[in-house]
């Protein structure tokens, strides 16, 4: 019961929020009102013409009978143009605010902390805004629309039959009940299908994502034959659910127009007997056989569009409930201009963090990494690197403990400032969908041409772009896979070096790569780092020789800092992993 009573009220929260996006556009919604209200008056129009052209010709009044048949081309002219203007308006006012609602999805998720996206499959984020968005539609659009215009005009027929004979109305109308009880069974039916179906597609979705992406390492393990068996066994069972889905919506359909058939009969066998008993006129039996359809249709139909209502209200829930999740920025930043060198360094003082709230993954750093020096970070696996650079970003609050740049603690800088300060070169490149120029112009908004090739030529970029087939403003495919992985380096290294801020943070590729594009890339790296207060993830062999100074975490504490020299000395952690990481193997 009060899971129920909660999900109803949900619903109505829902409802209420989904409101607040119709408002703006409540000059449509009300003259889509008005059409509804002009689409059931030209229906009963149509009807009393049918009865009185009937009568008239049965009278035998050929002047009567001329000017009805005017009326009724006219209402029937004027049903057309309804029509049509209803179906155009709907699909404009609910395409409007799925708009409105996307948008605002997209801004609220451009402000989310990093915390949000890290806690959740981001094919999760993608189909809420793909998959819900389109099925939320129908609690803005159609489906509402027909509960609401659907019992209206069954009411205003019931009403028009009761008028022109009660004692028939009444009886055809008894039957209601049972249209009703069979929409309600076929429809509950539908709807528990129609769940498994789309959760099943959602699945399958999924499945294809990491298929499409991790092709390779399809190939690579022969993995063909076991992933084809999986499709088609979720596939077999799509098609089983579609195939149910069909029959309910064939066995509904029959059932409904079954009894639509009966009250068809009732009405004209009763009716028939009336008309000898002269209690109805031919043209009142055909005005009211004609609109007994119009009261059992959208009774049939009624179960089956309250439930994909319900299904659009439960996507709508799923998209608000991104919006409800609490954001990082107030509003998008604006990207700021680099901001000036650092004269001390980066201080951390006691710094502990922990996701949970339980174990702590970085454990009371004490830390001072100089202004202008490159200082490399090294450690076992899970020894807390990342985060160190996650909190460094700002992306997570320290537990306790500080970070100050300069002596100014980043808790106080805004999180735009604070970004202005830090370039970020990240293990696996990032690249966007746009041009080469594009990706390269992200590091600096607004930069020129000539900026922009500067950058380029000293990430060592500009030659190989030089040679794509529209240079700059070639097209990068999706995550940049017509590139190689060191000129997709290279690019992100451009990014870099266009921002121009004083503090590098350079998480290293592990994965090597051909010695050429190797040194091309470190040469690059190499030019990026002068004059910046750089902390780098080190996974080179030359980085570690190169650094002015390194510190060695292990399980989030510091345990060693010093050269390599001296580290390589004192013969501790640094040693051991110096010998298994990153000692040039004897050829
Ligand atoms: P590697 O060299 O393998 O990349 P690392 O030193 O960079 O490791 P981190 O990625 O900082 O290590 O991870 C430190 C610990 O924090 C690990 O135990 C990891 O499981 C945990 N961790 C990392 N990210 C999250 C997260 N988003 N939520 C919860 N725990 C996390």
């Amino acid at each position: 019961m009060g899971s129920v009573a909660s999900r109803t009220s949900a619903s109505k929260g829902t409802a209420r929020r989904l409101l607040a996006f119709v408002v703006p556009y409540w000059w449509i919604y009300l003259g889509l009102g008005i059409l509804i209200l002009l689409d059931i008056g030209l229906d009963l129009l149509f009807a009393w013409f049918l009865e009185r052209v009937t009568d008239a010709a049965v009278a035998g009044n050929a002047a009567e009978v001329w000017r009805m048949l005017g009326i009724g081309i006219g209402a029937l002219l004027a049903i057309v143009v309804v029509r049509y203007l209803r179906a155009y308006s709907v699909s404009v006012a609910s395409s409007w605010v799925k708009r409105d609602i996307r948008n605002a999805l997209m801004q609220h998720v451009l402000r989310l902390p990093t915390s949000s996206f890290e806690a959740r499959h981001s094919g999760d984020l993608v189909s809420r805004f793909s998959n819900d968005m389109n099925a939320l539609e129908g609690a803005v659009g159609r489906t509402v629309l027909q509960l609401v215009s659907g019992p209206l005009a069954a009411l205003a027929a019931s009403i028009y039959l009761l008028r022109l004979n009660w004692q028939l109305a009444i009886l055809c109308l008894l039957l209601g009940p049972l249209i009703l009880l069979q929409g309600a069974v076929f429809g509950r039916a539908l709807r528990t299908n129609s769940q498994r179906l789309q959760s099943l597609l959602g699945t399958v979705n999924a499945f294809l994502t990491e298929v499409f992406g991790g092709h390779v390492v399809i190939k690579a393990f022969a993995m063909e034959r076991g992933i084809f068996h999986r499709y088609t066994r979720d596939n077999d069972d799509l098609s089983a659910l579609e195939v149910r889905n069909g029959r309910l919506r064939a066995g509904l359909s029959a059932v409904t127009y079954a009894l639509a058939l009966l009250m068809f009969l009732l009405a004209l066998g009763v009716g028939a007997v009336y008309v000898t008993n002269g209690l109805i006129t031919v043209g009142g039996l055909i005005a009211f056989v004609n609109l007994l359809n119009r009261v059992v249709a959208p009774f049939g139909d009624l179960a089956h569009i309250w439930g994909s209502f319900q299904k659009s209200l439960a996507a709508a829930d799923r998209v608000f409930q991104i919006l409800d999740e609490p954001v990082e920025l107030q509003e998008l930043p604006v990207p700021q201009p680099a901001g000036r060198a650092l004269e001390k360094g980066l201080t951390l003082e006691r710094l502990t963090f922990s996701y949970d709230g339980g174990r702590n993954v970085l454990d009371g750093i004490d830390l001072h990494i100089p202004a202008g020096k490159i200082t490399a970070i090294v450690g076992p696996s899970g020894a807390g690197k990342s985060t160190l650079f996650k909190l460094i970003l700002g992306l997570y609050k320290p537990s306790s403990g500080s970070i100050r740049f300069d002596g100014v603690e980043i808790a106080a800088m805004a999180p735009s400032e604070l970004r202005s300060l830090i370039a970020f070169v990240p293990q696996d490149p990032v690249l966007f969908q746009g041009t080469v120029f594009e990706n390269i112009a992200y590091g600096r908004p607004g930069a020129s041409r000539e900026d922009v090739i500067r950058a380029a030529r000293l990430a060592n970029a500009h030659d190989f772009i030089a040679e794509l087939p529209q240079g700059y403003y070639t097209e990068i495919g999706e995550r940049g896979t017509r590139l190689s992985g060191g000129q997709k380096q290279r690019i992100a290294i451009a990014r870099s070096i266009l921002k121009d801020a004083p503090i590098l943070l350079l998480d290293e590729a592990t994965s090597a790569l051909d010695s050429q594009s190797e040194a091309a890339v470190q040469s690059a790296l190499d030019r990026l780092m002068v004059g910046r207060t750089t902390l780098v993830i080190a996974h080179r062999l030359s980085t570690v020789h190169n650094a002015d100074f390194i510190v060695v975490l292990d399980e989030g504490k510091v345990v060693e800092t010093g050269t390599h020299a001296s580290l390589m000395a004192t013969g501790g952690l640094y040693s051991e992993l110096y010998e298994l990481q990153f000692r040039p193997v004897a050829t």
